[in-house]
């Protein structure tokens, strides 16, 4: 890879591999979102760099459902929005209604009762009955700029909050007029403009069943968000039973999903987030026939039978990584 001196970003993994880091560029890795966020702008432009830190720093101190404003209004049951948690609930109850509550901003107490990479706890059938009861999308109201819930929901952005959060930096990189950036939240990746060679951005597909450092495949792109989910990012393990944290909203278990992993590339993080997270929970043939009847973005799924599928409008950009032990296909629409 560094022998080609092309950049590879590795997605999922928190890790940017940086192949050409230079003198010439402003960077900056932050800890904010329970991740690491990776800044790379080119040429080098440290207002910008610092103003995408200090967005980033107020999202975290407002988005997070365990302190902050979210925290607040899940424990007083409603409380006014600032414009970030207004907006991210706004978006989130239109992915809501598109992905059929694949994806649901409300699964809080589904979350919570589980604490997957935390308290790891397996609850009784009546107990995620509740849960799911509580999840509701009837007990979440917005009027304005105040939230209420009721009925023992809470809020929970976790499957968004990047992706919402890389389109704020994509804004920012616009009014500043950055002419190359790259940025990863967590492993969620946003290429924006060329190379200062003119060349597009090699972004990284990670390998599910590899370490944080390998991957299946690549892409090359240009202003495109590549946001993926999967059941090894976290998750724990008893009796043989892999308990990963992709809740199905219906069942409020961990998704039993045909897919390890799920990469969308879009325009749109919040939208890219959201669907990845919808996707995996719905499976192959319901991922693909999503994608058969949208538009606006384009897919890797990666299933558990090792069967790679690349949806056709990026299938030129795709290039596989041999030897990884998994077959490719191209879906088209
Ligand atoms: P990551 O955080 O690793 O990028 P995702 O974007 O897929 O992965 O978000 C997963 C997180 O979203 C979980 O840790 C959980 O907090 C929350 N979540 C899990 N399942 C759902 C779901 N079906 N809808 C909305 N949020 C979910
Ligand atoms: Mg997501």
């Amino acid at each position: 890879m560094f022998k080609r001196e092309i950049a590879i970003i590795c997605i999922f993994s928190m890790l940017l591999l940086l192949a050409s880091c230079g003198a010439g560029e402003s960077v900056r890795q932050i800890y904010v979102m329970d991740s690491v966020a990776s800044i790379r702008l080119i040429p080098k432009n440290e207002a910008a760099a610092d103003l995408i830190c200090k967005e980033l720093y107020d999202m975290d101190n407002v988005l997070s459902a365990y302190d902050g404003e979210v925290y607040d209004i899940n424990r007083n049951g409603e409380g006014k929005a600032s414009r970030h948690t207004e907006a991210l609930l706004r978006s989130s109850l239109e992915l809501y209604e598109k992905t059929n509550g694949a994806f649901s901003p409300l699964l809080g107490s589904v979350i919570d009762l589980w604490g997957i990479g935390s308290k790891n706890y397996i609850p009784s059938q009546a107990e995620k009955e509740n849960a799911v009861a509580a999840s509701d999308i009837g007990n979440v109201a917005i009027e304005g700029d105040v939230i209420r819930l009721s009925g023992g929901a809470r809020l929970s952005f976790g499957a968004v909050a990047k992706g919402y959060a890389s389109d704020v930096i994509k804004s920012v990189l616009e009014e500043q007029e950055v002419e190359g950036a790259v940025i990863s939240l967590g492993g969620n990746v946003y290429v924006h403009g060329k190379k200062p060679d003119g060349e597009l951005w090699r972004v990284a597909i990670r390998d599910p069943r590899g370490g944080e450092n390998s991957w299946l495949g690549t892409l090359l792109l240009s202003d495109r968000f590549v946001i993926s989910s999967g059941d090894y990012e976290r998750y724990f393990e008893q009796s043989g039973v892999r308990y990963h944290h992709i809740m199905d909203p219906e069942t409020g278990s961990p998704a039993q999903s045909d897919l390890a992993a799920v990469a969308v590339i879009c325009e749109s993080g919040v939208v890219g987030d959201a669907y990845s997270t919808a996707l995996y929970v719905m499976g192959k043939e319901k991922a693909l026939s999503f994608w058969r009847e949208g538009e606006g973005f384009e897919l890797v799924l990666v299933g558990r039978d090792g069967v790679v599928t690349v949806t056709e409008g990026v299938a030129d950009a795709f290039a596989p990584e041999s030897g990884k032990g998994y077959s490719y296909e191209t879906a088209r629409r």
